[in-house]
Parts: C-alpha cells; sequence; structure tokens
C-alpha cells in the first residue's frame, strides 16, 4: 500500500546531494523532515567546476543571490567555452551561451551570414553575438537593463559548503557516518534504512542516491541497470589538479584537444582547475599525468588525482522509492559542462511530480522519461565535438570520426550540412546557436542557405549584417574587464 512521504534521505553530500538538500529544505522543509547522510573518509568527487546559464533559474528558486554565491565559491564568471584543437590542430572557435545575429522573422540568422560570407562582407560569426565577443575581449558586467547569458566558474567544495550551511539554516539534520548497509522493505524491495557501520539506522520514504559513482542506492542495492554509451563517449578517465592563477582570470572554460582526449582550464578568482580527460584504450595514467604536468601554467597546488569513470546513463533514474541525482544517474563527461545542470533538473523534477501520497508509478515513468529525453540530447550534442572533426592525426580522433552515432546526432547533421537548418526540440538545453556554433566550428559548413535571404538586395543584407555586428560592438565596448567587474562585484555583497 502507498505510503506517504514524510521522511526523505539523502545519501551522499557532494554537489548532488546538497544541492537536494538545500532545495528541499528551502522549498518542503516545513512538510518534510529531510535528513543527509555523509561521509567525511570517503569524500566528494571534488571536480565540477564550471556551469551553464541554467545555475541561475536554481539559485532563483532558492532565492540566494548572485554576489552572495560568487563571493563565497570564489566564483568568475564563463560565457561560454573555448574549444582549442578540436576541428583540427591549431584551429579554435568559442562556443559561446550567447544568441546568435537577431530573432529573423523566417529563417535563423546563420541564413544571412552563410549569404554573406559567400559575398564577402561578414567577418567571423561571433562579432554577432554579444556573450561571443565580451568573451574574447575578456569584459563583462551584470547591468540593471541588460542581462547577458553568464554561468560561473566555481569552487566545488565551496559550493558544497555553502549550500550545507543553507540547508541548515533551513531545518534539515546531517549524519555524519559511512553508510555500511541498505536495507529493503521485504515485501515491495523498496528501502527501508541506511545502515551506517556504527549500527544506527537512518529509516525514510524517498531516498534520493547522491552516492556518486558508487551508486550505493539506485545500483548496488536495486540493480537497476546502466545504459552504457563509451562506444559513442570512449574517455573514461580523468586527472585533475589545480594550480595557483598565474594571471587574471578570464571569462570563459578553455577545452584544449590533445591526441587522446581533451583538457580543461577552468579560471576562478585566485586559483585555476585543471584537468584531463582521456581515453585509457589510448594513453596510460603516468603518460596522462605528464601530459597535463607538462601543460599547466603556474604551480599545482594538490596532487594530481585519477578519477575512473563510465559514460552512460542509469536505466531508470528513479525506481521503487529512490531517486539517483548527480554521478549515481549517470554520467556524459564533463565538455559542455552539463552535470551540474542534469543535478538541477532531477531535483526541479522531483519537486514537481513529489509523491506526497506515496509513490506512484505514473509519477515514476514520467520523471524517467523527461530525463531520458535531456539525457539523449545532450549526449547528442557532445558526441558532435567528436564525430565532426578534421583531426586524424592519433587512434583516438580516426576512431571518434569514423565511429557510428545516434540517429538523431545524424539527422541534425544531415539537415544542416546540406542546408544550413537547425531546430531545438521542446525543453532541449541547448538551443540553436549552439548547436550553430559548434557544427560549424567543428568545420561543418552547410552547402545551401535559405532561399528567402535572395529576397534581400545585397546592400540591404549589408546594412543588416553590419547593423548586428555594430550593435554587439557598441554594447561590448561599453563593458569593464571582467576581472575588475568580479572583484568590485564580489566586494559590494
Ligand atoms: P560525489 O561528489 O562523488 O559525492 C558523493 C557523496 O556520497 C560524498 O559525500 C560521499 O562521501 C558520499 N558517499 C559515498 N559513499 C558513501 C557511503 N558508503 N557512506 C556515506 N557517504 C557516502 N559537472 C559540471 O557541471 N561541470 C563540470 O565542469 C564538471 N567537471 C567534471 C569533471 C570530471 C572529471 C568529472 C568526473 C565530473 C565532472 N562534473 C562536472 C560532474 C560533477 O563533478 C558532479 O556532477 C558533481 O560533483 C556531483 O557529484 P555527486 O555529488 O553526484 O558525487
Amino acid at each position: 500500500m502507498n505510503k506517504s512521504i514524510k521522511k526523505v534521505v539523502i545519501a551522499g553530500g557532494g554537489t548532488a546531494g546538497w544541492m537536494a538538500a538545500a532545495a528541499f529544505s528551502k522549498l518542503m522543509g516545513k512538510n518534510l523532515d529531510i535528513v543527509l547522510v555523509e561521509s567525511d573518509d570517503i569524500g566528494t568527487v571534488g571536480v565540477g567546476e564550471a556551469t551553464i546559464p541554467t545555475l541561475h533559474i536554481f539559485h532563483r528558486l532558492l532565492g540566494l543571490k548572485e554576489q552572495d554565491v560568487m563571493a563565497a565559491t570564489n566564483a568568475t564568471f564563463k560565457l561560454g567555452i573555448q574549444f582549442e584543437n578540436w576541428h583540427d590542430v591549431n584551429k579554435d572557435y568559442l562556443h559561446s551561451f550567447g544568441f546568435l545575429g537577431k530573432d529573423c522573422w523566417a529563417c535563423g540568422f546563420q541564413h544571412f551570414w552563410l549569404k554573406g560570407k559567400q559575398q564577402n562582407m561578414v567577418s567571423e560569426i561571433g562579432d554577432y553575438c554579444t556573450e561571443h565577443l565580451a568573451a574574447r575581449q575578456g569584459r563583462f558586467a551584470v547591468l540593471p537593463n541588460q542581462d547577458y547569458n553568464h554561468a560561473y566558474h566555481m569552487d566545488a567544495s565551496l559550493y558544497a559548503k555553502f549550500l550545507r550551511k543553507f540547508a541548515e539554516q533551513h531545518g534539515m539534520t546531517r549524519i555524519e557516518g559511512k553508510i555500511a548497509d541498505v536495507l529493503q522493505h521485504d515485501d515491495s524491495g523498496d528501502i527501508k534504512a541506511l545502515k551506517l557501520e556504527n549500527g544506527e539506522l537512518i529509516e525514510g520514504d524517498l531516498f534520493i542516491d547522491c552516492t556518486g559513482f558508487k551508486a550505493l542506492l539506485i545500483e548496488q542495492t536495486l540493480n537497476t541497470g546502466f545504459e552504457d554509451w563509451s562506444h559513442w563517449l570512449p574517455c573514461d578517465s580523468a586527472i585533475a589538479v589545480q594550480t595557483e592563477a598565474v594571471q587574471k582570470p578570464i571569462p570563459y572554460t578553455r577545452s584544449i584537444a590533445h591526441q587522446s582526449g581533451w583538457q580543461w582550464r577552468i579560471p576562478l578568482q585566485t586559483r585555476t582547475g585543471n584537468g584531463l580527460v582521456f581515453c585509457s584504450k589510448f594513453i596510460s595514467d603516468a603518460d596522462a599525468t605528464e601530459l597535463l604536468l607538462n601543460n599547466i601554467e603556474g604551480q599545482p597546488i594538490n596532487q594530481p588525482r585519477v578519477i575512473k569513470f563510465k559514460t552512460g546513463t542509469r536505466r531508470q533514474h528513479w525506481n521503487k522509492n529512490c531517486v539517483a541525482v548527480g554521478l549515481s544517474a549517470g554520467f556524459l563527461e564533463p565538455l559542455e559542462s552539463t552535470s551540474i545542470h542534469m543535478i538541477q533538473r532531477s531535483i526541479v523534477r522531483l519537486l514537481q511530480l513529489f509523491p506526497a501520497h506515496g509513490v506512484i508509478q505514473a509519477d515514476v515513468d514520467e520523471f524517467n522519461q523527461q530525463t531520458k529525453i535531456e539525457m539523449d540530447n545532450i549526449r547528442d550534442f557532445i558526441i558532435l565535438h567528436y564525430k565532426v572533426t578534421d583531426r586524424e592525426d592519433s587512434r583516438f580522433w580516426r576512431y571518434c570520426k569514423n565511429m557510428p552515432i545516434p540517429a538523431s546526432l545524424q539527422h541534425r547533421i544531415d539537415m544542416f550540412s546540406q542546408s544550413g537548418k537547425v531546430y531545438k526540440y521542446g525543453n532541449e538545453l541547448f538551443g540553436e546557436s549552439s548547436w550553430i556554433q559548434v557544427m560549424m566550428g567543428q568545420g561543418l559548413i552547410p552547402k545551401e542557405y535559405h532561399p528567402i535571404v535572395d529576397l534581400m538586395e545585397p546592400a540591404e543584407l549589408q546594412s543588416f549584417l553590419n547593423n548586428i555586428k555594430a550593435t554587439v560592438k557598441r554594447k561590448v565596448d561599453t563593458l569593464p574587464a571582467h576581472h575588475d567587474f568580479v572583484q568590485h562585484y564580489c566586494k559590494s555583497t
């Protein structure tokens, strides 16, 4: 029989656990008993420092002020990601969070730009996007009447600490201890309690599994199953190391492709997060560590750490009375910084579908279906970066270039390469501007543009394009240097 949900137990206190605790305690804390169990001995994965603009929604939901979050987490602004050596060695492009051009009545801006390119009327497409140009020029500010699409680079452990304080202020309970066993109800198989090493039992009605790659509840206990995507996303390892900052922070992440993977550089206010994501079939941990250490700036401030993972997704993110959030639910590798976004989506979705009067299968199915659609879309977008490339200089890149890809992605590539058309399904995370920037950045230039563009006389097209570019330049010219603004903004909390 269904049992009302009165007590929610969150297993694990990494970014996922504390985001869940913060949201549930703020929004449902008056009706629910919320408990989080974490182990100081085990610790967290300790990476996950680049975000995407949707994090604003989460902070707004919690009533958090941007300046407070940034000051507490050593954060800088992020306007996009620069992909270096991805299209080919020594070819770079930037995927910014901005909107390209402006809303055009019948077809996307890229069609106007493509014709302009044929007629030698345009400069690079990023010049027609404010966030793109601002990133390249290292400028940014939050202005009262201009809301530029931005996200953050932030210290993951400080973010978890900040959310912990917030959640505890909202009345939840934290228990420190190692989960030794997960007990199930005999009849239903639902989770009944977490048993800690000291013998303490933490009983609950609904469990949120935030135990990271261990997936203690959703997999080790409920055997939910995993859909392996490593044939499409073959990187399976990462090495992370932090360095002292040696230059003023730039407002974008750098993603630098190497022969068997890629390297991230995430600039915080006072240090840089570095890492190499790689495929262990093609490079050993020792060689990868050496490669990373040879390509960092500044002195390391911690020991390099190897992290192993498998790309893919849990077959159900909600199974019985357990919802997996964070790395326990699956991992798509960090190329487009989408994991924290997925954590937030799962939390919001669970709040919306919250089974106050007991878990019902329709809610579970809805949750799993929505999650699957989102994961599949993001997966395709990330595979795109590996598949559409001119690189053939290593076994890794030859594999990626020649691998079969999901039909859904092939369809998008076929449409764009022929006719320049892109589309966005429903609530899909990455919009047209993202797809265009990455497809063109990776070297996919459409054969045709939309014929409607030919209705414009050449002079009219030129003036249309020039006006957009001039407006973008004018806006960016008014922005201060990013690092100056960060200092001022974080001091004025
Ligand atoms: P974890 O941080 O691993 O936390 C697990 C928690 O469970 C810990 O508190 C641990 O103590 C607890 N736990 C586990 N077992 C037990 C037990 N037996 N008893 C008690 N407690 C237990 N995401 C982004 O959005 N942007 C990025 O730039 C980004 N970069 C990444 C780079 C790499 C290399 C990797 C691997 C991931 C990256 N991610 C990124 C993903 C991001 O790090 C995670 O989504 C995020 O940190 C959430 O992790 P988590 O809380 O699910 O797991």
